[in-house]
């Protein structure tokens, strides 16, 4: 796609071109940048209660207009409920940034140092603007997600979505018009890689959400721009479930950890180790209660594949573990309905890790499952993948923890899957691949769009201090 050109969206339900757009050039991204940036400072001196005044009312017109993002995002992506929880989930992550972010912002007490008479406290200074760049999967949450602390932290925001999702951006640009002067500091841009190159050589950091590959585009970019950048990218998460699990619960936490948003989430749950002991009670149970989850055009919860590209890496997956050897017990085809791609959740058994289903991400409703003899051998299986995004164990909890600290991957959920959906509190880092970059989560994430200034006073300016030495010998 050349700049400026016009984009054209499928809707993943019919298959169908039915929008278009038209991305911003390099001059359009220029001219973006040069505005934000100067009204930064005033959005700066604001203040955190002032910001916070500000983002509260925008929370508010988000869900004043609920019906039209709801619409959008689900004309997007095919599927309603979770288009809903991301405008709920939108408005209170402003909200509770809002609390949160105040007491974060504040310049720290002097403290004293290794010298007498010297302390020092830290400013916080706010990058002037960050660019924000994210994906399709949850277009109006991930395209907010790092957005809004920045914002808090003080920061004017450029804001990039994924031009296979782009439709709510008009509706998005009114929730922020409503609200004065919001739109001066946050702008949202349609477009897709060129339109995130130009992003990147106007602003003074990055926030990305997306593949591993356009991860390390981004990275490069940046380091070429001499900017940071943090990248939140894709991952291969396993579960592990021990003799000890209680199977009903571990498989209807794990069918909804694999199949939320029809496995179109980085927490996505998409390789499941069983003990050799309860493999094949466990596989009975999670097939039976997958053959009962219904697709969104049945009145389930299963919405299409949103990006066309994903039906092919779906279905490459699915073929390369027939081929060798794999067995479905359930699903375990794309489906057309009405021109809409659609993946029944599919258990896979006889799976092994020379499979493309065991160690590329699927990004689809797809569970196989593996036994296991040991704990050593579950944590060798759930470590020998090239991604370290998240991971979840189920079993007794002190032995379930224990497993847990072995795992090399930022988050784990312990007795259930997939919690970094829903739990923002916890700090967590990407392991290998799956990123870099400080914690998106916990309050310190607003820390990734300040710097910190130290303030080192000298109290008593006498002298005499040894460092002034040579200079009074006069040399
Ligand atoms: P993608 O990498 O294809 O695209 C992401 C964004 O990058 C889009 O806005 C795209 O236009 C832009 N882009 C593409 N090429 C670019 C370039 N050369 N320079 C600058 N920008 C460029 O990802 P996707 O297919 O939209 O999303 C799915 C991926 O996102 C999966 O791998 C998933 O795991 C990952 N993801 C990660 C998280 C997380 O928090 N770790 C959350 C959601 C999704």
């Amino acid at each position: 796609m050349a700049e400026g050109t016009t984009l054209h969206v499928r809707c993943p339900r019919s298959g169908q071109v039915n929008y278009q757009c038209v991305a911003a050039s390099a001059d359009d991204v220029r001219a973006a940048s040069a505005r934000l940036r100067a009204q930064q400072p005033t959005w700066q001196q604001r203040g955190a209660e002032g910001r916070a005044q500000i983002m509260q009312q925008w929370a508010e017109s988000i869900l004043a207009h609920k019906s039209a993002l709801i619409d959008a995002l689900t004309a997007d992506t095919g599927r309603t409920r979770e288009s809903e929880l991301e405008v709920y989930g939108l408005a209170e992550l402003i909200k509770r940034w809002c609390r949160q972010a105040p007491p974060l912002l504040t310049d720290s007490a002097p403290i004293a140092t290794s010298a007498p008479n010297i302390t020092v406290s830290s400013q916080y200074v706010p990058y002037p603007l960050v660019g924000v760049i994210s994906p399709w999967n949850f277009p109006l949450l991930l395209a907010l997600i790092d957005a809004v602390p920045a914002l808090m932290a003080g920061c004017a925001v450029l804001v990039k979505p994924s031009e296979i999702t782009p439709r709510f951006i008009e509706p998005l640009r009114a929730t922020i018009q409503a609200v004065a002067g919001l739109a001066d500091v946050l702008e949202v841009i349609v477009g897709a890689a060129e339109t995130g190159q130009a992003l990147i050589a106007n602003v003074d950091s990055v926030a990305f959400t997306g593949s591993v590959e356009t991860g390390r585009k981004v990275g490069a970019a940046a380091a070429a721009h001499f900017i940071p950048a943090f990248l939140e990218l894709g991952g291969k998460d396993p579960a592990i479930v021990l003799p000890t699990a209680d199977l009903d619960y571990a498989s209807s936490a794990l069918l909804w950890g694999s199949t939320s948003n029809a496995g179109q989430a980085c927490q996505s749950i998409e390789r499941i180790y069983a003990h050799e002991s309860i493999y094949e009670e466990f596989v009975s149970r999670l097939a039976a209660k997958a053959a009962r989850t219904t697709l969104t055009v049945e009145g389930g919860p299963i919405g299409p594949i949103i990006a066309a590209d994903q039906v092919e890496i779906i279905r490459a997956h699915l073929d390369d573990a027939y081929a060798k050897g794999a067995v479905a017990q359930c699903g375990g085809q794309i489906e057309i309905h009405d021109g809409g791609a659609y993946c029944r959740p599919t258990v896979l058994v006889n799976v092994n890790h020379d499979m493309l289903v065991m160690r590329e991400e699927t990004f689809g409703p797809i569970m196989p499952v593996m036994p296991f003899a040991t704990s050593e051998e579950a944590v060798q299986l759930a470590n020998d993948t090239t991604y370290g995004l998240s991971a979840a164990v189920f079993g007794a909890e002190a032995e379930a923890d224990a497993l847990a600290r072995r795992i090399d991957a930022g988050a784990i959920s312990i007795n259930d899957a997939a919690l970094t959906a829903i739990i923002y509190d916890g700090e967590k880092t990407s392991f290998k691949a799956s990123g870099l970059g400080g914690s998106r989560m916990g309050a310190s994430a607003i820390k990734r769009f300040l710097r910190t200034k130290a303030l080192i006073h000298k109290h008593d300016q006498r002298d005499d201090t040894w460092w002034y030495a040579e200079a009074k010998r006069g040399i």
